[in-house]
């Protein structure tokens, strides 16, 4: 597993769904459960591995530190943060051919880095490389008033407004959200 560089649109993507998969952000559960849920989480991202229960407890931790990135305003304090996550992971750094072939510089973990480190080392590269390109007020709160999620708005007009588009952008998921919570009440 290495990670490019310039993928950080990629890999930025990779730190606010699993920062959002924490419970409370929607409908209050945990989107992250077992192992089998990570292993599909991990899947959906392009990452081949088999966690056993640790690396899932392992994975929580990380997920509210990348959250304590997401919520920082302050361009230093996302620098800092996000470049301790980096180093948690991060074995050598060099040149390798992208899927186009053309040499790009990655990030390679260390041999015995863990999921977690991997996680975080990939999730920070990210962080680091949105805050470059595109500056701390990308980093945003989802504006559905039925979500407490964070996210980094990497699209080119930067008007993103949810965390999860499908999900929090969608009235009428938010519509039978608030059903629902009536209905329990
Ligand atoms: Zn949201």
């Amino acid at each position: 597993m290495q990670a490019f560089f310039d993928d950080y649109v990629c890999l930025a993507g990779l730190a606010t769904e699993l920062v959002n998969t924490a419970p409370g952000v929607w409908h209050g559960e945990d989107q992250l459960p077992d192992t089998a849920a990570l292993t599909a989480f991990l899947a959906e991202h392009g990452i081949d591995a088999e966690p056993a229960t640790r690396d899932l407890e392992a994975v929580h931790d990380l997920r509210a530190r990348l959250r304590e990135v997401l919520d920082a305003r302050d361009a230093e304090v996302i620098e800092h943060r996000a470049s301790a996550l980096v180093a948690r992971g991060l074995g050598t750094v060099g040149l390798a051919p992208d899927a186009q072939g053309r040499q790009q510089w990655c990030a390679r973990p260390r041999p015995d880095a863990d999921l977690a480190d991997r996680l975080a080392l990939l999730s920070g590269l990210g962080v680091l490389g949105a805050l470059r390109a595109l500056g701390p007020e990308r980093f945003r709160d989802c504006a559905s008033d039925t979500c407490s999620g964070v996210f980094i708005d990497t699209t080119r007009p930067g008007r993103r407004r949810y965390c999860m588009p499908d999900l929090c952008g969608n009235r009428a998921n938010v519509a039978a959200y608030r059903a629902r919570r009536r209905a329990n009440s």
